[in-house]
């Protein structure tokens, strides 16, 4: 490819579904990854990933998890490729829990179809789970799994039909920023484009420090270690499959929260939602302990006895969290032609295609439709 209109450096969820945005508006896009994706070392692995509207975190993410779920179909209709499993999901907890309260305000905010069930409601609906006293449910429709794997062949293969060229195994190890363009040093020689999109997931204070220039910026950025869990149900245990089961996320008395995915064809997975280690990409230790694995059986027993008889896979994944766990898409402080894009905190997979619609609106029309000001690089420069 001569001088590209876009480099998009980095094709875990987001600079994938971005290659795939850019190279459908037809403009001239090349993706580079220092690995092939999707591969265990960021954050773009594991799978599965649960999709959900009623969003506890702020309700100005349920238009955008909106437009995402309308362009993951459009993609299994153009495709015929299967993406998402529509479950319901179960948002579950003291009544006057933050995941419970945060539910029910987008729902009731934005209209969502959702009902509020109380312990009975809940052994009804779905026998195999057994919540604690006290323990209500928001159960929303629309929520569901997202297939990891699919997602991501399918966004390549899109991107390079629409004539995108992707070159994995390729390494960013310097680059420099002017008013006329961007020079990016890379393992298989330097590439010169007018403007360039970073989407490094856990390495985007990494590759940021590679700056050849005055003053490097650095951002409030912390990388943590979660691991994901699948088991296998006891013999003669029903109603955990993806027909029969809804994801779950489960806030527990001491602020644990917990997720749940349906059987679809690995076994019911499970992990927790932060409580990790801070680490770094280089050093994260990447085996899942034996103490790590009974506390997650422990837990998804006592949410779904009999659902977790025993273990079947485990893995290590990394988190990229922002300090209030909003999504940075944004330019560079300092250079106009560099879109910083990290959307993570754990959250941040089920958005791809929408946050890559807002990023190819601010590359290619210089701005965009959806108010992104909570996801500001401001906030994250100390
Ligand atoms: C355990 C776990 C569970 C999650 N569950 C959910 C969920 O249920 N729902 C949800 O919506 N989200 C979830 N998430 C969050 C979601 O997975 C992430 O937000 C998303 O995958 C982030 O993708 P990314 O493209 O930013 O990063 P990554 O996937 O890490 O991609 C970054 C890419 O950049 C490349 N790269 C880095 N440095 C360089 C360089 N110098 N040169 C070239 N390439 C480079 C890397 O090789 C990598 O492929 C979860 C995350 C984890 C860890």
């Amino acid at each position: 490819m001569n001088t590209p209109d876009i480099v998009v450096a980095g094709l875990g969820a987001h600079g994938a579904s971005l290659v795939h945005e850019l190279a459908l508006r037809g403009a001239s896009v090349l993706g580079l990854d220092m690995l092939t994706p999707p591969h265990g070392q960021g954050s773009t692995t594991g799978r599965t990933r649960i999709t959900r509207e009623a969003y506890y975190e702020d309700p100005l993410y349920v238009p955008l998890v909106q437009r995402a779920g309308e362009l993951w179909t459009e993609l299994e209709e153009l495709t015929g490729a299967v993406l998402v499993r529509r479950t319901g999901g179960l948002m579950a907890g003291m009544p006057q829990s933050e995941l419970v309260l945060g539910s029910l305000a987008s729902a009731r905010q934005h209209g969502l179809p959702h009902e509020l069930l109380d312990g009975d409601g809940i052994r009804r609906r779905f026998p195999v789970m057994q919540p604690r006293e006290h323990v209500v449910g928001v159960y929303e429709l629309n929520a569901g799994v997202l297939l990891l794997d699919a997602c991501m062949r399918t966004l390549y293969g899109q991107a390079q039909a629409y004539g995108a060229e992707l070159r994995m195994d390729t390494r960013i190890t310097g680059w420099s920023a002017d008013r006329d363009g961007v020079r990016l040093t890379t393992s298989s020689g330097d590439v010169r484009t007018p403007q360039v999109v970073f989407a490094p997931g856990p390495w985007m204070n990494t590759l940021l420090a590679m700056e050849q220039g005055p003053a490097p910026v650095q951002l409030e950025l912390v990388i943590e270690r979660q691991t994901t869990h699948w088991f296998a149900p006891a013999p003669g245990v029903k109603g955990l499959s993806a027909d029969e089961c809804p994801i779950t996320m489960l806030e527990m008395a001491d602020g644990l929260m917990m997720y749940t995915l349906p059987d679809v064809g690995h076994g019911v997975k499970a992990g927790l939602h932060h409580h990790g280690a801070i680490v770094t990409p280089e050093t994260v230790d990447r085996t899942v302990s034996t103490l790590e694995e009974q506390l997650l059986r422990a837990l998804l027993e006592d949410w779904m006895p009999g659902s977790a008889h025993h273990a079947v896979d485990a893995s290590v994944c990394l988190y990229t969290n922002t300090p209030d766990h909003h999504f940075l898409v944004d330019r560079h402080p300092s250079h106009e032609n560099v879109l910083l894009l990290s959307a993570c905190s754990g959250h941040g997979f089920k958005f791809a295609p929408a946050l890559a619609e807002v990023a190819a609106d601010l590359m290619l029309e210089g701005t965009c439709a959806f108010d992104v000001t909570a996801f500001a690089v401001d906030r994250l420069v100390g």
